[in-house]
């Protein structure tokens, strides 16, 4: 057994500048004394859904109020006291502990910051004691697949300072062999937009979001995707690249209406809007096509485009009863999973094999602040998923994830077939 004997939480900077939480753990073998470390930090969001687990932050002036000083605390004591002297292979009960620990349902005392550090640091703590990689340790006898990145290169809504609505415009260079060519044409394609970007609207169109993607000055949709087949186009990829939305619609939702370039749609009306984007563009996959409680809408769209990956993301927050929800009402076909979203490894784990076995898709992804933890690329390989969306092919944040899948990547040789399409 690998007795839990330290926890270590403190206040590091994310890639937005914010505070946020990092956890190492230090686990010794009974029997010899031989070591083990795990560290882990935990993103955050800036279109949040409202069903998420909280995210504690201190109020006050001290970060302009973003402080997570009480999480760090509270995994420093509470936490520590729970957990000190547990197997830390014993993933399940120490996320257990912690979740009764804090007695609520969205983690609102102790704080997902909290919890969720904690959580990380065990697993990669338990895979160091073993000597095996995170997503080894994770994925047990699974046949390792490397999931097909989803690389977000036009930042549109909360994430940049531009009119577009629709939040994320992705690439997904499905028609790659490997993990690694899909990177080299991800790569290729982000900057053949960026010299297209710079000739059609200036410079200062180059400049980035918070995922990496640039953020030009664009207004509708149909201009940004444009861009993107050009580039796809230029860059040699026609046919073999395919393009992922993510509406994030819950920011563009008010008054009963979706407002998007220009004008303002019912649910019904933004079916017809989609429709069309999607018959006259290769559009593998749209994430949040509605506000989070459009169950019904989700059920609609999913309906009538049969050959499209529609993911919850606010609508399902990575919680098992809002998935279960969806999944009776067909409500989508696909998972995003955000590990912050609900706090503990085990917990995303749960949503992402109920998702499986009701024949949903799981996209792990990232969050638009980020720190160069890696730990959702080892996830994404040990669970299988069909997707990762970890940002634009640029900015260390992102490329973090990406580059550990490389090593994943070279570690599986053989073994590790690539999801394309
Ligand atoms: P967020 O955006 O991390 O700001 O919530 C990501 C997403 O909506 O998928
Ligand atoms: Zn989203």
């Amino acid at each position: 057994m690998f007795t839990i004997e330290h926890i270590q939480a403190r206040e590091i900077l994310d890639s937005r500048g914010n505070p946020t939480v990092e956890v190492d753990i230090e686990a010794v073998d009974d029997l010899n004394g031989k070591t083990a470390f795990g560290r882990a930090s935990v993103p955050s969001g800036a279109s949040t859904g409202t069903n998420e687990a909280l995210e504690m932050r201190d109020g006050g002036k001290r970060f302009l109020g973003k402080g997570v000083l009480k999480a760090v605390v509270n995994a420093n004591t509470e936490i520590r006291n729970a957990l000190i002297g547990m197997d830390v292979r014993d993933q399940r009960s120490i996320d257990n502990i912690m979740i009764e620990l804090d007695g609520t349902e969205n983690k609102s005392r102790l704080g997902a910051n909290a919890i969720l550090g904690v959580s990380l640091a065990v697993a990669h703590a338990a895979a160091n004691s073993i000597g095996i990689s995170l997503y080894r340790y994770l994925g047990g006898t699974n046949a390792f697949t490397l999931p097909c990145p989803t690389m977000n290169v036009i930042n549109g809504g909360k994430h940049a300072g531009n009119e577009l609505a629709i939040q994320e415009f992705m690439i997904q260079p499905g028609g790659a062999k490997t993990f690694s060519e899909a990177i080299l044409m991800g790569s290729e394609t982000y900057h053949t937009l960026g010299a297209i970007l710079v000739k059609k609207y200036g410079n200062s169109a180059v400049n980035v979001g918070y995922e990496g993607g640039y953020a030009p000055p664009l207004k509708n949709t149909i201009d940004a995707l444009d861009a993107l087949m050009d580039a796809i186009e230029v860059a040699g990829y026609d046919k073999k690249i395919t393009i992922g939305l993510d509406s994030a619609a819950t920011e563009f939702y008010k008054e009963g209406k979706y407002k998007v370039d220009g004008k303002k749609f019912s649910g019904g009306e933004l079916i017809d809007f989609y429709a069309e984007l999607v018959d006259t563009y290769p559009i593998l996959s749209i994430e949040d096509p509605f506000e989070e409680e459009s169950f019904e809408d989700f059920a609609n769209l999913t309906e009538k485009l049969k050959d499209t990956i529609i993911i919850g993301d606010d609508l399902f927050v990575t919680n098992v009863k809002r998935l279960e929800h969806g999944i009776k009402m067909n409500a989508g076909n696909a998972l995003l999973l955000k590990v912050n979203q609900i706090g503990t490894l085990s917990e995303s784990f749960d949503a992402a094999k109920l998702a499986q076995k009701n024949k949903f898709k799981v996209v792990v992804s990232h969050r638009s602040a980020e720190t160069e933890d890696t730990t959702i690329a080892d996830i994404s390989v040990a669970i299988g998923a069909e997707l990762i969306k970890t940002g634009a092919p640029a900015r260390s944040e992102r490329n973090a994830k990406y580059n550990q899948l490389l090593r994943i990547e070279e570690e599986l040789g053989k073994a590790g077939r690539f999801v394309g399409f």
